[in-house]
């Protein structure tokens, strides 16, 4: 193996480390912890377990958790009531509404309806604006953590031919602006790219976000090309693998995340990160 590891459970350790350092910095100087309120509505698995996560990683930096969970049937009105609640309270610094939703609510008008100032997702219209025109404020927490995973491995972005295959709200095109405004050439495939190939084969950068297993084979890739897989996808195995063919990539790339523990771990501390940021903006508003 040539690629050297990009090791995202360690750097959000580390990332986790100095959020607990900046809430008990608060608490010397006498201000309150900051607070996340974590709506979850259903009782979809894949979504306890994100939200599990997210909790215990508020424990731990010293952020208190308010737990939120609804039941399916849940209307939009009375979800809409409990956002337009928690906007008021002065003791919410974050807001996060765990997607999906059911489907007899709409997900962008649950995300507008958050203050956002209080949108540590940063799904909201008003943040990726700002994002767009290189203002940034909360930033998504999966593309803000693969770039703090990028500025890790020291490498020189400005100039660099990158390629994000996927291009949702929440990954790929938030990504492509993070990538824009760190200087980089950016080119965004999603399912109607003609010839992913051969656009992968020029990326001196590629991130992966489609949802398809193992999609990436190693030959695709430039040598030395650094790789930020997003995806998470698991196998009838039960075995959880990325977007990338890690054993033939990992030959390839001059740099990799592994899946698990590259960008997973990474986009729950951004979250935290995101909370206290909302935080200490609360202080001087
Ligand atoms: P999505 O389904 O919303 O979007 C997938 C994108 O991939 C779309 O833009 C689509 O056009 C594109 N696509 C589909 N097939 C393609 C193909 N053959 N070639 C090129 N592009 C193709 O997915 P998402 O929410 O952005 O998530 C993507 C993956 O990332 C999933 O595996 C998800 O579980 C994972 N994810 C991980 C984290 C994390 O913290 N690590 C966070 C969010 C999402």
């Amino acid at each position: 193996m040539s690629a050297q590891i990009i090791d995202g459970k360690a750097i959000a350790a580390q990332l986790r480390q100095d959020i607990r350092g900046r809430v008990e910095a608060r608490l010397a100087n006498g201000l309150r912890a900051p607070g996340l309120a974590v709506i979850l509505v259903g009782e979809n698995p894949a979504s306890q377990v994100y939200v599990g996560s997210k909790r215990k990683g508020c424990e731990e930096c010293g952020i208190l958790s308010l737990s939120h969970d609804l039941p399916a049937e849940t209307t939009q009105q009375a979800l809409l009531a409990l956002i337009d609640e928690l906007n008021a309270d002065p003791t919410v610094d974050g807001i996060l509404v765990q997607l999906p939703l059911p489907a007899h609510i709409e997900v962008e008008t649950v995300i507008e309806r958050i203050h956002p100032d209080k949108d540590v997702d940063g799904f909201h219209p008003y943040n990726i604006g700002r994002l767009t025109l290189q203002m940034p404020t909360l930033r998504p927490c999966t593309p803000r953590g693969s770039m703090t995973l990028l500025q890790s491995t020291g490498v020189e972005l400005k100039g660099l031919d990158a390629v994000i295959v996927g291009a949702s709200n929440i990954v790929g095109r938030p990504m492509a602006l993070e990538l824009l405004m760190a200087g980089c050439t950016v080119t965004v495939c999603h399912s109607k790219t003609r010839d992913l190939q051969q656009k992968l084969a020029q990326a001196d950068l590629v991130v992966a976000a489609v949802g398809r297993p193992e999609m990436i084979k190693g030959e695709w890739l430039k040598t030395g090309a650094i790789v930020i897989d997003v995806g998470i996808n698991r196998l009838e195995s039960g075995k959880l693998v990325g977007d990338v063919e890690f054993a033939s990539a990992s030959q390839v790339a001059g740099w990799i995340t592994p899946v698990p523990g590259g960008v997973g771990p990474m986009t729950v501390a951004t979250l935290l990160q995101n909370t206290v940021d909302a935080a200490e903006r609360h202080d001087h508003a």
